[in-house]
């Protein structure tokens, strides 16, 4: 019987992963495989694990990364800063992390020292997306300062995120900031910076651009390129990469002929909302065994493109099947394609099963 899952193509997921790594690595770019999206969902790090070209496993959340496999050969990142409560599990189990708090950074080292472990972090540098990073050039001066100080701490680079909240396009410009930056800490301070992240899969589109990524920029941190098969700048597809390893599907728990117009008094429906109708008369309506709750319907589109959402409350979604109506019946199931906010919802709601298939 069918039941709300995510089909996962391994094959094409695999295909994705080596393909774009090997492209970075022949470029001098080391790879941070991103499994935060699929929440490390076990079977599938094991697939990024198991490539040889991926340095560093990386996850925003300290928990997905506290069920990446032991024995796995590559260092394990973590995206998110660090929240102050939780540096006794980052020392832990990460072996290195992005930060942009001179306080957290002197948590993680009296942490690291407590362990007996060192601790690498990457300091983020805010280039005008305004999500994490430091921002003022005497704060990076004050930071480093007292960095260098840390004694449990390697500090191994300078990061930055670009695009994921103010959507603000990586360009050389930007990025040759980062290079400078390194350029002036290295000799101020007397480090070696070794690791310039020049961002996610929003830096992928500089690569085959002319001039493209400075030449210092030697590591980039990829999750949606690798499961959307699309660089994230201007959302265009990488050729040669599959931008169909998932599908969502969900089975029909009612298939009947209605009314397209609700009958009587309309109000609020039940998320506040004064949804719309359109009279197209008697309809073939379905329900299918998902809601709002896995996922909502914007980031779906139904394979069969004669299928039209027309709704959903928190565990329904009503579909318009008039234009086939033979074609499906009670229980049969009904395919979408996942966009990022979809497979993220999907694999963080404990309602959808997954499947390799
Ligand atoms: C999520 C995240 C990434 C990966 O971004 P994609 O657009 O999925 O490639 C990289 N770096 C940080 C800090 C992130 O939070």
């Amino acid at each position: 019987m069918t039941r709300p899952k995510v089909l996962i193509d391994k094959e094409k997921l695999k295909h994705n992963v080596t393909f774009l790594s090997r492209k970075l690595q022949a470029q001098g770019i080391s790879v941070a495989a991103v499994t935060k999206v699929f929440s490390a969902y076990p079977p599938l790090v094991a697939i990024y694990n198991e490539v040889e070209e991926v340095s560093y496993l990386a996850d925003s959340r300290i928990e997905n990364i506290m069920k990446y496999p032991k024995d796995s050969d590559k260092a394990f990142m973590l995206l998110r800063l660090p929240m102050l409560s939780e540096v006794e599990d980052v020392v832990r189990y990460a072996t290195i992390s992005l930060n942009s708090h001179i306080e957290t950074i002197r948590a993680l080292n009296e942490e690291a020292a407590r362990q007996g472990k060192r601790h690498q972090i990457i300091l983020m540098l805010d280039l005008g997306d305004l999500r994490e990073g430091i921002y003022e050039l005497e704060e990076l001066k004050a930071v480093a300062e007292e960095l260098v100080q840390c004694q449990h701490i390697d500090w191994l680079g300078l990061g930055v995120n670009l695009t994921c909240y103010g959507a603000v396009i990586p360009t050389y410009g930007i990025l040759q900031r980062l290079v400078n930056d390194k350029a002036y800490l290295e000799e101020t301070y007397g480090v070696t910076l070794y690791v310039l992240s020049g961002g996610n899969s929003s830096s992928l589109y500089l690569l085959d651009e002319e001039g493209g990524l400075p030449e210092e920029i030697n590591n980039l941190r990829i999750g949606e390129a690798f499961v959307l098969g699309r660089e994230t700048a201007f959302g265009r597809i990488i050729p040669g990469m599959y931008q169909d390893v998932f599908t969502l599907r969900a089975p029909i728990i009612e298939y009947r002929d209605k009314a397209s117009l609700p009958v009587g008094t309309l109000g609020m429906n039940a998320f506040g909302e004064a949804p719309i109708f359109i009279d197209k008369g008697i309809i073939k309506r379905g329900i299918i065994a998902l809601g709002r709750q896995d996922v909502d319907v914007v980031h779906l589109t139904p394979k069969d493109e004669r299928l039209e959402i027309l709704g959903s409350s928190s565990d329904h979604i009503i579909i318009d099947f008039s234009a086939c109506p033979d074609d499906y019946s009670l229980g049969a199931g009904v395919e979408f394609h996942l966009s990022y906010g979809g497979l993220l919802a999907a694999f963080t709601s404990p309602h959808v099963y997954k499947e390799l298939i």
